[in-house]
C-alpha cells in the first residue's frame, strides 16, 4: 500500500477516532465536522495529486530506504533534484487548493531528524538513527501524514526552560522508566495535526546543559491515549456552517492548526530519537527550520498564483483589465510571487549532501527565501485589495443574493462587464476575501509571517551564515 488515494487517506483518518475540543464542545469523531472537513480534503489532495499522470513526476519518486514508489511527502532528499521537485509540487499543490494542505511538517521533520540522529549516534554512541530509519520506513511505506510539533508555548520569553514558574511550558520528560519515558507539556500552533496519523516532536530551541528533559524528540501515533487537541479559530470561520459556499470563499478546501496537549503520555524507547543529548537539540530546530523555511517557498507561491489569477479576473469582470496602472500591479504582484520561488529553487539546487545521506538546503538562501516570504504575501494581499474595490470589505451575503427581495436589487446594482454575472462576480471577490483577511489569510498571511519562525529569527540566522568577515576581507585585499 505504497500510494494510497485520497479517499483511502480519509478513511484511515477516520479510522483513528480522533476528537477535539471545538468552539465549547467535543467535536465527535473527525474529520466529519464540517469546520475540518475542508483541511482533510486538502491533505486528500497530495494523495490524489500522486495519482495523476501530469503530476506522478513530482510526487512519484523511488524510497531510499526500500527501494519502492512513494509519494514525496514521505521521501529523504537524495539530490538536489529531490529538493528542487519538492518545491515545484509544493507550488502545484498551492494552485490546486489555494490554502494549506498540511503534509509538508512531517516531511521537513524527517530530513531533519534522519541527518540529526546519524550525527549524534557518531558522537555519543546512541542508536537513534536506525531507530528512525525503521520507524521512517513505515511511513513511507503505509503513506502516512505525519506532523512535526516544534513550538512550545514558551511562557516568560526571558527565562529558560527550567526557570519558567511552570516547568511544562516547554514539553519534558518527568518520568524515566525501564522501557520508555513519560513526557508532558503541549506544542502550538499544530498544522494539520488532527488530519495526521502520526506526529514526531521535536525541542523548539537549543537546550544547555542542565537542560536535558527538554531535550526529547520522539514520534507517537495521534490518538495515543494522554493527549487533548482544542481546535484553532480562524477569521469567519463559521461561514463553513452556514450553508451557501459562496461566502466561504474557498468553497472546498481549507487549512487547520491545533493546540495539541501531552498529558503524561509513555513514550517507548523504540520512538525515541534524542534525548538528553542537549548539545544535538539546536541543530535540530535549526535544520527542521531551514526545511520548512526551504517549503514555504512553494505552497506561498503556488497560492500567490491563485490570487494573481483573482485579482486579474475581478479587474477584468470590473472592465479595467487594460488600464496600464492595473497591468502594473499584477506584474508587480507576479514579480514578488517569482522572487519567493526563485529563492526556494535556489536554497534547494545549492544544497549538499549531509553526513547520513540525505540532501540538506542551503541554510543561508532557505532564510533568505522565509524571509521574503513574511513580506511578499501581505504586499501581493494588498495589491489584490486595491484591484479588488471596496466592494470586498462590503459585499452583501450569499443568503440575501437568493432572498427574493433583495436578491434583484443586488444582481441589478453590482453588475460590472457584459456578460458578468453577478454571482460570479461575488464569487471571485469572496475568494479574495477568504486569502486578505479570512480564513485563508492565516495561512497566507499570520503564517508567512512566524510559521518556521518569525522574521527575526531568519535575521539572526542570515546574519551567522553571511560570511561577513570574508566580504570585509574582500574589501581589505581589493584596497591592498
Ligand atoms: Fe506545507 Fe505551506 Fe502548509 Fe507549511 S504552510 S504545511 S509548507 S502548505
Ligand atoms: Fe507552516
Amino acid at each position: 500500500m505504497a500510494l494510497m488515494t485520497g479517499d483511502e487517506y480519509i478513511e484511515s483518518i477516520k479510522a483513528l477516532g480522533l476528537e477535539a475540543n471545538l468552539m465549547g464542545a467535543k467535536t465527535g469523531t473527525l474529520p466529519d465536522h464540517p469546520l475540518v472537513e475542508p483541511s482533510i480534503r486538502a491533505v486528500a489532495a497530495t494523495y490524489d495529486s500522486a495519482q495523476r499522470k501530469e503530476a506522478a513526476s513530482l510526487f512519484r519518486v523511488k524510497s531510499s530506504l526500500s527501494g519502492e514508489e512513494i509519494n514525496r511527502f514521505t521521501h529523504l532528499h537524495q539530490s538536489t533534484d529531490d529538493l528542487v521537485n519538492k518545491v515545484k509540487m509544493q507550488r502545484y499543490l498551492g494552485n490546486v487548493t489555494s490554502c494549506c494542505f498540511q503534509r509538508c511538517v512531517g516531511l521537513d521533520a524527517a530530513n531533519a531528524v534522519y541527518s540529526v540522529t546519524y550525527e549524534c549516534d557518531e558522537k555519543h554512541g546512541t542508536k537513534y538513527h536506525q531507530r528512525f530509519r525503521d520507524y521512517w520506513s513505515r511511513a513511507q511505506t503505509e503513506d502516512l501524514v505525519v506532523d512535526g510539533a516544534m513550538t512550545d508555548p514558551k511562557g516568560d520569553r526571558g527565562k529558560r526552560p527550567k526557570d519558567q514558574a511552570d516547568p511544562d511550558l516547554f514539553v519534558r520528560v518527568v518520568e524515566r522508566k525501564s522501557d520508555g519515558v513519560i513526557v508532558r507539556g503541549a506544542k502550538l500552533h499544530q498544522t494539520g495535526m488532527l488530519n495526521s496519523h502520526e506526529m514526531i516532536v521535536m525541542p523548539t530551541i537549543n537546550m544547555r546543559e542542565g537542560e536535558e528533559d527538554w531535550a526529547i524528540c520522539f514520534a507517537i501515533p495521534t490518538n495515543t491515549k494522554g493527549i487533548r487537541y482544542i481546535y484553532g479559530r480562524q477569521a469567519s470561520d463559521t461561514r463553513k456552517l452556514e450553508g451557501p459556499k459562496l461566502d466561504v470563499g474557498n468553497p472546498i478546501f481549507g487549512g487547520q492548526e491545533v493546540m495539541t496537549i501531552f498529558e503524561d503520555l509513555f513514550v517507548p524507547d523504540e520512538r525515541i530519537f534524542l534525548c538528553g543529548e542537549v548539545d544535538y537539540s539546536g541543530l535540530l530546530v535549526e535544520r527542521f527550520a531551514g526545511y520548512h523555511r526551504q517549503s514555504y517557498g512553494g505552497c506561498k507561491v503556488g497560492v500567490g498564483d491563485v490570487l494573481i489569477g483573482a485579482a486579474a479576473l475581478i479587474a477584468r469582470m470590473n472592465g479595467v483589465e487594460k488600464a496600464s496602472h492595473i497591468r502594473d500591479k499584477i506584474v508587480e504582484m507576479i514579480h514578488l510571487n517569482e522572487t519567493m520561488f526563485a529563492c526556494g529553487i535556489a536554497c534547494s539546487s545549492m544544497g549538499h549532501e549531509t553526513m547520513a545521506g540525505n540532501y540538506e538546503i542551503n541554510m543561508l538562501l532557505a532564510n533568505v527565501c522565509k524571509l521574503n516570504v513574511t513580506r511578499f504575501p501581505y504586499e501581493l494581499a494588498r495589491l489584490a485589495t486595491d484591484i479588488a474595490g471596496g466592494l470586498l470589505g462590503t459585499l452583501p451575503s450569499a443568503k440575501d443574493l437568493e432572498d427574493p427581495v433583495a436578491g434583484p436589487y443586488i444582481k441589478k446594482y453590482l453588475a460590472a462587464a457584459d456578460g458578468v454575472e453577478t454571482v460570479d462576480r461575488m464569487k471571485v471577490l469572496r475568494l479574495i476575501e477568504n486569502l486578505v483577511a479570512g480564513a485563508g489569510s492565516v495561512a497566507y498571511l499570520i503564517e508567512s509571517m512566524h510559521g518556521a519562525g518569525p522574521p527575526t529569527a531568519q535575521r539572526i540566522m542570515i546574519g551567522r551564515q553571511a560570511d561577513l568577515e570574508g566580504k570585509i576581507n574582500l574589501v581589505k585585499s581589493i584596497l591592498e
